[in-house]
């Protein structure tokens, strides 16, 4: 059974689709891990951009809140010349510096040169603005006559213009006041301000701006995990509907076809393909050799009609059906003479000649059979006893022709006897044709009678019957 020497299976490989699906899968799972990290590391720079935005915020609030402090405290010394608020004041600018972090957080946080330099702009004029406060703290100690040595070091340094030693007590702190309340200082503030917002706002800018950029990159990213997520389901829906077109329906087809015992339909893959054909021609086999040896076993070999046993079986299927029927019991004349006269061989061809002749002359649907040495049998179905006629006539044309055969092949008769049944096969309709044979044997041979229940058949034949 090679197939490959046929003609080619055409299909689908379920090896090639297997290794293609495999391929494919592996592709969009790497893809699609790639797609992954890639939303994970754009998710975090989001994160970061929104941390940077939030540590920007609070580092605005922390230097407007130092630069306030400072003022205020300054105020307040020139108002109420309390050290107290000196002490504050210095506190804030060596200890707490609130402003200092807030500007070292805001350059590791964000890396414009140019932008950054506003910043320290604002720096720088916040600390000149200081040497303002730190001169207005001297006039105001020194008006109120305080132990300078008493004070931080940066007060006992600033040097009074000689412009304002001459002043008054009150001269002093009123010029102490104008320097810290003035419209000078309150434009030189307001300039520091300018440039912390202008720094905060290029910030904020910025860092919306990468807020915004990693937020698309995401929004793409997933966009990208979401088509691959789709091919892949696609992909799985194009596996499962190959496994059931390639394996599970072929399979299932190839089931129901062994079952009822068919060739099996060529569908599904290659390798299925390959399978049912295989199959196919096996079963060809071996349906052509059992239809051989149901032949052979059902057939006499030398004349080629049903044998013995096919005629028992015909007997008990023509048992179950009702209906009219005719059976004949045949038998050569005298046929031994012929096997001892012309040789067993010659027997031989007489029997086939009769046999031959019984087939051509009964229809197809009758069953002529060889069920003995010279002893034939025909079961005629549907047919009744008004028929008797033409049987009659089909036997004294096979005698007719027996008795003139072709040269060289001795001349012989049949004695032929006939029964008939309504109702199929019934137990001594064999017997009754048996009876009207031997009648036939009694009275001459070479004829054809039907059994009669009125008339009276010879002792022996009786015998028969009995047994
Ligand atoms: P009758 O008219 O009473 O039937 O006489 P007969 O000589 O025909 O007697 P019978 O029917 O009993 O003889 C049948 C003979 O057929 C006996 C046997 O030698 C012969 N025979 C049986 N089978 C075969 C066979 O296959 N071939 C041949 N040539 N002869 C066979
Ligand atoms: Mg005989």
């Amino acid at each position: 059974m090679k197939q490959d020497k046929k003609k080619p299976i055409k299909g689908i490989r379920i090896k090639n689709a297997n290794f293609a699906m495999i391929f494919i899968s592996c592709i969009l799972y790497v893809m699609l891990i790639t797609a992954t990290i890639h939303a994970s590391n754009r998710y975090k720079d989001v994160e970061k951009a929104m941390d940077t935005y939030v540590a920007c915020e609070e580092c605005d609030a922390l230097l407007t809140s130092g630069s306030a402090y400072l003022t205020e405290q300054a105020r307040l010394y020139a108002v109420t010349a309390e050290e107290q608020y000196i002490e504050n004041y210095f506190t804030e600018v060596h200890v707490t510096q609130r402003r200092e972090n807030a500007v070292e957080k805001l350059e590791a946080c964000y890396d414009n040169e140019e932008v950054y330099g506003f910043l320290q702009e604002a720096l720088k004029s916040s600390n000149a603005l200081m040497e303002d406060e730190i001169y207005a703290m001297k006039l105001v100690a020194t008006a109120k006559g305080k132990d300078m040595a008493s004070l931080p070091e940066e007060v006992q340094q600033a040097q009074i213009i000689e412009e304002d030693l001459v002043l008054s007590q009150e001269g002093m702190i009123e010029k102490a006041q104008e320097m810290v309340f003035g419209s000078e200082y309150q434009s030189a503030k307001e300039e520091i301000s300018g440039h912390v917002e202008y720094f905060m706002d290029s910030i904020q800018n910025a860092t919306n701006q990468r807020m915004v950029k990693s937020a698309d990159n995401l929004a793409k990213t997933m966009s990208q995990q979401r088509i691959l997520i789709s091919i892949l389901f696609i992909e799985s829906i194009i596996t499962f509907v190959m496994i059931i077109m390639l394996i599970v329906k072929p399979l299932q087809v190839y089931v129901n076809c062994i079952r009822e015992e068919k060739m099996m339909e060529i569908t599904g893959s290659y390798e299925f393909k390959y399978l049912a054909l295989t199959y196919n021609d096996i079963y060809e086999v071996n349906t052509t050799n059992e239809a051989m040896l149901r032949y052979q076993a059902e057939h006499d070999p030398l004349t080629g009609l049903i044998n013995r046993g096919a005629f028992e079986q015909l007997k008990q299927i023509f048992r179950t059906k009702s209906g009219p029927l005719g059976l004949l019991i045949i038998d050569v004349d005298k046929f031994k003479l012929v096997n001892d006269g012309y040789g067993h061989e010659m027997g031989d061809q007489v029997l086939k000649r009769v046999a031959k002749l019984l087939g051509e002359s009964f229809r197809t649907t009758d069953y002529p059979a060889r069920i003995g040495g010279d002893e034939f049998a025909v079961i005629m179905a549907n047919v009744s006893e008004d028929q008797r006629v033409i049987i009659e006539e089909k036997i004294t044309n096979i005698n007719a022709a027996l008795l003139h055969p072709p040269e060289g092949m001795p001349a012989v008769s049949l004695s032929v006897g006939g029964a008939f049944s309504e109702e199929g096969f019934t137990d001594d309709l064999y017997h009754k044709a048996d009876f009207a044979l031997y009648d036939v044997k009694e009275h001459g041979r070479c004829g054809c009678r039907f059994y009669d229940k009125n008339h009276e058949y010879q002792e022996h034949c009786k015998d028969k019957k009995d047994s």
